[in-house]
């Protein structure tokens, strides 16, 4: 087994009431989960058993559907977990905050930026917050499991925040107000973790 299940940095119910137990329960155990097992038995036996994930969506063979979709799962969920946490969300300081001001003008032009990429992403998706190799941030949205450190997607940088966009994420709780759970995710956002791994692109 190359690829292991991060574990869950919280209860199921930790992020209660803006995302229920259930629906956290049920995206760690099933769904994330299963992007690991059918990664593993997709590179089994392969080149990319042995690289590290973010290695893998860098070299990733696209019209491998099954790597494809699974490696941007494992990947896209390990960093949704990470960064959500009630209890310690910490502020949105430091470079970080200056690199929001530069290329959204206000930390609420950068919440109206990505609510609204979250939002427009049809279908099923994630939306992400990325850094480019000067510093510079982003914000992109793309289809399915994909995200932009696989050739050609998104805006090609290095994802700091994400969010899933699929139903599987808030169908129990919000049913089709995506919007609602959107705004819910971001009151969850762990700033400390997210401006760690800003400083550490720089
Ligand atoms: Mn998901």
């Amino acid at each position: 087994m190359s690829f292991k299940l991060p574990e869950l940095p919280y209860a199921y119910d930790a992020l209660e009431p803006m995302i229920d137990a259930k629906t956290v329960e049920i995206h760690y155990t099933k769904h994330h989960a299963g992007y690991t097992n059918n990664l593993n038995n997709a590179t089994e036996n392969t080149q990319y058993a042995d690289m590290s994930i973010e290695e893998l969506l860098k070299n990733l063979p696209m019209d491998n559907a099954a790597i494809r979709n699974n490696a941007g799962g494992y990947y896209n969920h390990n960093l949704y977990w990470e960064v959500m946490n009630p209890e310690n969300k910490g502020r949105l300081s430091g470079k970080l905050l200056d690199a929001i001001n530069e290329a959204f003008g206000s930390n609420e032009g950068f919440e109206e930026a990505f609510a609204k990429a979250a939002a427009t992403r049809f279908g099923s998706g994630w939306a992400w917050l990325c850094v480019h190799s000067d510093g510079k941030l982003d914000i992109c949205s793309s289809a399915n499991q994909d995200n932009p450190l696989m050739p050609g997607i998104g805006c090609g940088g290095v994802p700091i925040l994400g969010i899933d966009v699929w139903e599987h994420a808030y169908y129990l709780n919000y049913q089709n107000r995506r919007p609602d759970y959107i705004k819910a995710f971001m009151s969850l956002i762990n700033w400390n973790i997210v401006e760690k791994k800003y400083e550490s692109l720089l």
